[in-house]
C-alpha cells in the first residue's frame, strides 16, 4: 500500500520554489528541454510540477514521476538562472520525497535496491580490485576510488589510470570499495542509507592510512567532498585525476590525432576544474586539438547525468548525439566515465588518462 504523498524534504525549499519568476531564461539553455520542447520537461516546468507536489494540487502520478527524473542535473538551468533559484535543491528534494513515499520508478527501485545489496547497480561481481588483478595494500600514501562505472563499464578507463600510477611510482592502493552513493541520491533514497554507504568507504580508507584519494569519475568525487562530508570527517585529501596528474612530468610520443574536449559538468560547472584536463592534453606533442562550439560554463550535457537514462534512455542518447555533433569527427577526449559511456554511442570518446597512457613514452 502507498503512502499518501506529504512534502518533506519540498518544504525545505519552498523559498526557492517561490523565487522563480517563469522568466524562461532556463528553458534556453536546458538539454533536456531543447530535445523534449514541453514546457513540462523544462527547469521552469520541473520547478512548478514539484511546488504542485507540495501544495497537492499536482498528484504523483508516473507521468509527473518521469519528468521529475528527466533532468542530468547538469546544473546549467542554476548557473544561467538571473534569480539564483536553488534548481538542483529542489529536484533532490522532489525526487526523494516521491521516492519516500513509495512512488517510486520501477527502474530506480531496481537499480537502488542491487546497490544497497550488492554493492553495485550493474550486476558486477566483487571485490572489483579483481578486474585490475591488483589486491589492495594494508596501507598507502594514495588511494584510487574507481567507481562503478569505471569498474564495470569502462575499464579501460581504469587500466589507464593505475597504468599511469605506476609510471609514475606513486605508493596507491585499489580500495574493497562500495558504490559512492550518488545513483542513490539521483533516485531519492533516504540519508541514513547514504550515511552507510559513506561510512563504510571512508573507514576502508581510512584503515589503509590513506592520505589522498584520487578518482576519475567526478561524481564519486562530489560524493565524498559534498556529500560524505555532511556525515562524517574526511581525513584525507581528494583530487580528481586530471589534478592530480599535474603535479607529475610525464615523457609522451607524439601524435597527429585530431581531438576535442567535453567538459564534464560536475569537473567543470561543479568544481571549476577546466584548465587542468586541456593542460594535459596540451602536453602530448602535435596533438591537433580544437575546442568544441560550446565549452566550459556553456559546455552541453553528455546527457547521462542524474541517473536521467534509467527514466528515459532515448533522451538521454539524443542528449549525447547533440553533443557529439559539435566534435565534428574529432576524437572526444573527456574526464568522466559517464560522459564517455554515452557519448561513445554516437562516436570516438576516449578518457584523459587514456590519451596521456597510450602516448607514454615506452622505455
Ligand atoms: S531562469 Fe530561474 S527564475 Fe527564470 S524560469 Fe528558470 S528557474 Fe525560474
Ligand atoms: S539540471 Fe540540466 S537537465 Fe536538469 S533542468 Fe537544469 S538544465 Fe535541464
Amino acid at each position: 500500500m502507498m503512502a499518501e504523498f506529504k512534502p518533506n524534504r519540498l518544504n525545505s525549499v519552498v523559498d526557492e520554489m517561490n523565487t522563480c519568476t517563469a522568466c524562461a531564461t532556463c528553458l534556453v539553455t536546458c538539454d533536456v528541454f531543447q530535445v523534449l520542447q514541453w514546457d513540462s520537461s523544462s527547469p521552469r516546468g520541473r520547478v512548478q510540477l514539484a511546488y504542485g507536489l507540495y501544495t497537492g494540487e499536482i498528484e504523483p502520478d508516473n507521468s509527473v514521476l518521469t519528468r521529475i527524473y528527466q533532468c542530468t542535473k547538469c546544473g546549467r538551468c542554476e548557473q544561467d538562472c538571473p534569480s539564483s533559484v536553488k534548481l538542483l535543491d529542489i529536484f533532490e528534494a522532489a525526487r526523494h520525497d516521491l521516492f519516500e513515499a513509495g512512488y517510486r520508478l520501477e527502474k530506480y527501485e531496481k537499480f537502488s535496491n542491487k546497490i544497497l545489496t550488492e554493492g553495485n547497480p550493474y550486476n558486477g561481481e566483487e571485490p572489483r580490485w579483481k578486474i585490475f588483478g591488483r589486491e589492495p595494500k594494508e596501507r598507502a600514501e594514495v588511494a584510487y576510488f574507481m567507481g562503478c562505472k569505471v569498474a564495470f563499464q569502462e575499464p579501460e578507463m581504469g587500466r589507464a589510470t593505475i597504468g599511469l600510477i605506476e609510471h609514475l611510482g606513486v605508493d596507491y592502493t585499489l580500495l574493497d570499495e562500495t558504490c559512492c552513493g550518488a545513483p542513490l541520491v539521483n533516485a531519492g533514497v533516504s540519508d541514513e542509507e547514504i550515511r552507510k554507504i559513506a561510512e563504510e568507504n571512508v573507514r576502508e580508507i581510512e584503515n589503509r592510512g590513506v592520505r589522498k584519494v584520487i578518482f576519475s569519475c567526478p561524481s564519486c568525487m562530489m560524493s565524498f567532498r559534498d556529500l560524505y562530508s555532511e556525515f562524517t570527517d574526511l581525513p584525507f585529501e581528494t583530487e580528481h585525476e586530471v589534478e592530480f596528474f599535474q603535479n607529475f612530468g610525464l615523457e609522451l610520443e607524439h601524435t597527429d590525432e585530431k581531438v576535442t574536449y567535453h567538459d564534464p559538468c560536475h569537473l567543470g560547472r561543479h568544481y571549476g576544474i577546466y584548465d587542468e584536463p586541456r593542460k594535459l592534453i596540451a602536453r602530448v606533442p602535435n596533438i591537433n586539438f580544437v575546442e568544441m562550439e560550446n565549452t566550459r560554463e556553456k559546455a552541453l550535457c553528455c546527457g547521462a547525468g542524474g541517473s536521467m537514462k534509467l527514466a528515459d534512455k532515448e533522451l538521454g542518447i539524443k542528449v549525447g548525439e547533440k553533443r557529439m555533433k559539435e566534435a565534428d569527427g574529432r576524437t572526444v577526449i573527456t574526464a568522466c566515465p559517464n560522459c564517455k559511456n554515452n557519448l561513445k554511442i554516437s562516436g570516438r570518446v576516449k578518457g584523459v588518462s587514456e590519451l596521456l597512457y597510450e602516448n607514454l613514452k615506452k622505455e
